[in-house]
């Protein structure tokens, strides 16, 4: 699967804000975002309007980026929200959130969602005592994503569950700090999901 391999605070930047792309670095002084406020590019005679298909187009690149997604992936997530009765805004964005890598993310066991999926696709996590090394794979409700029990006695598992949790969980997710476990209680209601990412613009972006 093709990823995007160029800078990561580079897309911040094109987005305007942060995207959370590194890992601690992002919350340190060091943040691309902090020191410069300014696009990337030459800004010479730059226009400062953002038409109303720029405003659609980055916010359907600020999703994508935000959960490493190439256009392909995306639009196929995209794709089958647009088959689904509802809202297809929420049912994206639901999607995105039940990504394997995006749960290692948020239960703390990875820096960012880029180093969750490199993790996933080493083989570090089981899923209900099954490894699963497929970043996209879905979670379900009453999922438990576990460790390798061989990690547990090499350095990356001390390093990435130190002083675990590292940020406060979504209500859908629960960790289990003696076994080192996260458990999948619920699948994301409306409230639990980014609240950052307006999926309107996004559904439209893609009506067009
Ligand atoms: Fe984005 Fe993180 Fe880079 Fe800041 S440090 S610009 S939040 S990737």
């Amino acid at each position: 699967m093709a990823r995007y391999t160029g800078p990561s605070c580079r897309l911040c930047r094109r987005a305007g804000e942060k995207l959370f792309l590194k890992g601690d670095r992002c919350y340190s002084p060091r943040c691309a975002i902090e020191r410069r406020h300014n696009p990337p590019g030459d800004q010479t005679n730059r226009r400062r309007r953002v038409s109303d298909f720029g405003a659609h187009l980055r916010e359907k690149q600020k999703a994508q980026h935000s959960y490493g997604l190439m256009e392909a992936q995306f639009r196929r997530y995209i794709t089958a929200a647009f088959e689904r009765s509802g809202t297809t805004g929420l049912h994206l964005l639901r999607t995105l959130e039940r990504r394997l890598d995006n749960v290692v993310y948020l239960a703390g066991f990875a820096d960012s969602r880029k180093q969750a999926r490199q993790m996933v696709l080493h083989g570090h996590f089981h899923v209900n005592g099954v490894k699963t090394d497929i970043p996209s794979c879905q979670v379900q409700m009453g999922d438990v994503i576990s460790w390798k029990e061989s990690d547990k006695t090499r350095q990356i598992f001390k390093d990435h569950t130190e002083g675990i949790p590292k940020r406060p969980l979504p209500p859908w997710l629960s960790l289990d700090q003696q076994q080192m476990t996260c458990q999948v209680n619920a699948l994301p209601a409306d409230q639990d999901l980014p609240q950052g990412i307006n999926s309107r613009l996004i559904v439209e972006y893609y009506s067009r």
